[in-house]
């Protein structure tokens, strides 16, 4: 491990030279089945021939200029995403947290353009929001806050998936203009919540006046089987912030937003220096037409239905795991004990995998992911778990 870098990793020892497809090859021969992408970042696989292509094309002729300026690439990009969210304006920035301090910001600005003295925002237990001060502060996880306190202050924090938890709080709180709600949780261990929580949340935000702000940092842009998890849930939401999919590896966070939301920030409220270049809406742009023209989302779909079902079948009758949950290719795995050691026995057998909130094994593969991978994947993924729970 490098002497020079700062120590914020728990790195695995190894590193890749190369990818194609689901698969990542670190140059001594080792061949891995990629079912993390990046943690949700590389939907296309890797080394995808239409994006390698559009992203030596754009970088010949230009990669940078500068948002002093109008960039065709970035008004192409914001058209196509309102199009398929039926939101009206974007914002774009370089990662998921920046795109949740947007909506933080349009939270706060939009409550002092109403009066409101010290806006609240109302967040989750065990959400994940991002790294910066904000949105640590927004993250409902002790290990993520300590020690960088005074965190930001202006969020009230109510269970995950309560939605008569977040109605309660009108009562006694004057302050609260907005609800920050990941629709599934990622990093909190694939938790997916009863069907019509959204849909609660979005009646109880109408009836207050409140913004409904989904990050979807993680779940959108198909991983759930949907362009946005809110389609699923039937609702629109007021701001929805995007990234990890979004460029499949090239930089870029977006902020949605419509109605008033949309029309919140003005010259001069916020801004970005790299953000929305055109290298990077190109890459975006692209990752969008391969997943249209490829069929993305309904391969999403029905191969995390196959993953979930196939796995519940090779774990039947194991007591030690507990549920086999997710949607589209988001999948959590809850074992009944701390698993972290699972990534590197997978790694060992040349499988990539992640585990969150120390009993969860979560699979986030490429999109691009096929039937007989899939079967790889839960036929090595079977093998580890049953081994490990002896
Ligand atoms: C990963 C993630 C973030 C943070 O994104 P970064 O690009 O690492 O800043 C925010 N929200 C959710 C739901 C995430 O999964």
């Amino acid at each position: 491990m490098s002497d020079y870098l700062m120590q914020t990793y728990g790195r695995q020892p190894l590193a890749f030279t190369h990818g194609q497809g689901v698969w990542l090859y670190d140059g001594d021969g080792g061949k891995y089945l990629d079912a993390l992408a990046g943690v949700a970042v590389n939907g296309l696989g890797h080394a995808h021939p239409r994006l390698a292509r559009a992203l030596c094309e754009q970088a010949g002729r230009l990669i940078h200029t500068s948002n002093i300026y109008r960039i065709p690439e970035q008004e192409l990009l914001a058209e196509r995403l309102c199009t398929l969210s039926g939101l009206s304006r974007a914002f774009f920035c370089n990662s998921g947290a920046e795109a949740n301090e947007a909506a933080i910001k349009i939270a706060r600005l939009h409550g002092h353009n109403r009066g409101v003295e010290n806006p609240a925002i109302v967040v989750m237990e065990k959400s994940f929001h991002g790294r910066t001060m904000a949105t640590l502060s927004a993250t409902g996880n002790r290990k993520v806050q300590a020690g960088f306190e005074p965190l930001v202050t202006g969020f009230v924090r109510v269970p995950f998936g309560d939605a008569e938890a977040v109605e309660m709080l009108a009562g006694h709180h004057k302050n609260i203009v907005a609800v920050l709600v990941e629709p599934y949780q990622g990093e909190g261990g694939v938790q997916i919540p009863e069907a019509g929580y959204l849909a609660e949340l979005r009646r109880v935000c109408d009836a207050q006046g409140w913004l409904l702000m989904l990050d979807e940092v993680q779940t959108g842009i198909g991983r759930t089987g949907a362009w946005f998890a809110f389609q699923h849930a039937g609702i629109l939401p007021d701001v929805m912030t995007l990234a990890k999919g979004l460029g499949s590896g090239v930089p870029i966070g977006a902020c949605l937003a419509r109605g008033v939301a949309a029309e919140t920030l003005t010259p001069g409220k916020h801004g970005s220096t790299f953000g929305g270049g055109p290298l990077a809406c190109v890459a975006a742009l692209t990752t969008l037409a391969v997943m249209e023209d490829d069929g993305l989302l309904a391969n999403a779909a029905e191969l995390g239905a196959f993953i979930r079902q196939d796995l519940s079948e090779r774990l039947a009758g194991l007591e030690g795991v507990k549920d086999i949950r997710g949607q589209g290719l988001m999948v959590g795995i809850e074992l009944d004990r701390p698993c972290a050691e699972l990534v590197s026995r997978a790694l060992a057998e040349k499988l990539l995998i992640n585990v969150t909130a120390d009993n969860v094994v979560r699979l986030l593969p490429p999109l691009v992911m096929g039937r007989e991978e899939a079967s790889l994947l839960t036929e090595r993924l079977a093998g580890l778990i049953r081994a490990f729970l002896g």
